[in-house]
């Protein structure tokens, strides 16, 4: 029997494409593993066809009928955190019946599935979380507990972290009145209690935070840690076949580096007024753009979205797009030299592997702590000053903008990142830290009795 590995990503597609990258990078690392993707799909939904990803033999798909809650509708993340906990009965089948024809190594789940871990703990299989965002919020997703008691409108110290103002921490980590904040305690406690944390990030951008996740100095209790391997950056390949609006040919008649990108995730959307903002803003500042819009009015046509006469006026500097564009690919490109960025996880690594240095607009989320990271440890973009209800004006985004395509300071930064391009290349390659972790992880998996022998990080 094959020795087989089980991931289990998130509902949706983002976590789905996230666990493939990962298992293609296992495999790479040790061929005679045979892996297993479990595909939550809830009832009555068409299966994903999984041809599509480009993935050989040794990767196979496995959809699970998911359980979702038949009240309310629930916010994208606590939807997620609801179905997989729903869904626990089969997933424990599918595992059993896996289990009959495999030898089944381990399961590595992303770490919204946490709740499956109830299951994995009966069958007594191998659990290691895969947490898709930085060291930085993981530190902080572990102090969750200590974090909560007297902290509005303070400044806090994490171990790993530069000290953060209250108001730049996720809202749940704060108020134990919150939906997530118990979530994530549960969570913490559950990844504590794990056999390893895999984390899409690498040494050179985040060191302080892997040391103290390392040597157990985020958690409030001391004790066992578990097994920290950081094997990024993880980025999926740049998609050249989704460019149905063009954006590829036109940075293609741009001059090298002159083009900011505006793009803001899969979830980062504005007001008709903060778009006719922006608009203003990028006239202000001079430079050549490509933004991506996403409004609150979808039905509206970018016309009606914009100031009048943007788009006339700046047609030979800029191109807008509606609601999504090929990114990786664009940030690949050779005429793009910037980018403004809701600062989501896979949208750092992603312009950090293309050195594209950034304007960090938090939107959702994470966000606001990454742009602390991104501008005070890794100082590879500068910080969008915002109004405290969110709103940005035009005279801040135009003069960051310029300051980041056209300003000494901008070089420094685009300098920077292009270093720790260099570093991302450096960890994945052989001998690298992020190649070494994942060599650790293959020969743990191969260890029959890997539960005993596990050793603590170094
Ligand atoms: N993305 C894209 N086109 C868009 C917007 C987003 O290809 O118009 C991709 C982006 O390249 C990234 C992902 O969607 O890989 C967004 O992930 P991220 O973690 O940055 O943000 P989230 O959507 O999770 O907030």
């Amino acid at each position: 029997m094959k020795d087989t590995i089980v991931l289990y990503p998130a509902l949706g597609r983002g976590h789905l494409l996230s666990m493939i990258e990962l298992g293609k990078l296992i495999l790479t690392h040790n061929s005679s593993f045979s892996i297993k993707i479990l595909i939550p799909t809830p009832p009555n939904t068409t299966n994903i066809d999984t041809t599509a990803f480009g993935c050989d033999s040794s990767i196979t798909f496995h959809h699970i009928t998911t359980v979702s809650s038949s009240t309310a509708t629930l916010p994208p993340h606590l939807l997620a955190f609801d179905t997989c906990r729903r869904s626990n009965q089969n997933f424990h089948h599918v595992l059993q019946s896996i289990s009959k024809t495999t030898n089944l190594k381990a399961i590595v789940m992303d770490f919204l599935n946490y709740s499956a871990k109830e299951v994995t703990n009966t069958l007594d299989i191998p659990t290691y979380f895969y947490y898709t965002s930085g060291a930085s919020t993981l530190c902080v997703m572990l102090n969750c507990p200590t974090v909560s008691k007297n902290t509005k409108n303070s400044l806090i110290q994490i171990p790993g972290l530069p000290t953060i103002s209250s108001e730049d921490m996720p809202e749940a980590a704060l108020d134990s009145e919150n939906v997530f904040h118990n979530i994530f305690r549960d969570l913490a406690i559950t990844m504590r209690d794990s056999d390893g944390i895999i984390i899409n990030t690498f040494d050179a951008i985040e060191r302080k935070a892997i040391n103290a996740l390392k040597e157990g100095l985020c958690y409030q209790e001391k004790g066992m840690i578990p097994p920290i391997f950081c094997i990024g950056p993880v980025t999926s390949a740049p998609c050249v076949e989704e460019d149905r609006n063009g954006c590829l040919s036109w940075l293609d008649s741009q001059p090298s580096q002159s083009v900011v990108l505006l793009s803001f995730g899969s979830l980062g959307r504005f007001s008709k007024t903060q778009l006719k903002e922006i608009a203003i803003g990028l006239e202000k500042s001079e430079q050549r753009f490509l933004w991506v819009v996403r409004s609150d009015s979808d039905e509206e046509s970018l016309e009606e979205l914009l100031p009048e006469g943007f788009l006339e006026r700046t047609k030979e500097k800029g191109m807008v797009v509606k609601n999504w564009a090929p990114q990786a690919a664009i940030l690949s490109h050779d005429s793009v030299g910037g980018f403004v960025t809701h600062c989501g996880w896979n949208s750092v690594l992603e312009a950090v592997c293309e050195g594209v240095p950034m304007v960090a607009w938090p939107l959702y989320a994470e966000q606001k702590l990454n742009r602390v990271v991104l501008v005070e440890e890794m100082k590879v973009a500068s910080a969008l000053k915002e109004s405290k209800d969110g709103f940005v004006s035009a005279t801040e985004l135009g003069n960051r903008v310029k300051e980041l395509m056209d300003s000494e300071k901008g070089k420094e930064i685009r300098e920077r990142i292009l270093n720790m391009k260099m570093s991302a290349v450096e960890a994945r390659a052989e001998g690298g830290t992020s190649c070494v972790a994942l060599n650790g992880l293959a020969e743990l998996w191969k260890e029959e009795d890997h539960l005993m022998l596990y050793s603590p990080n170094t």
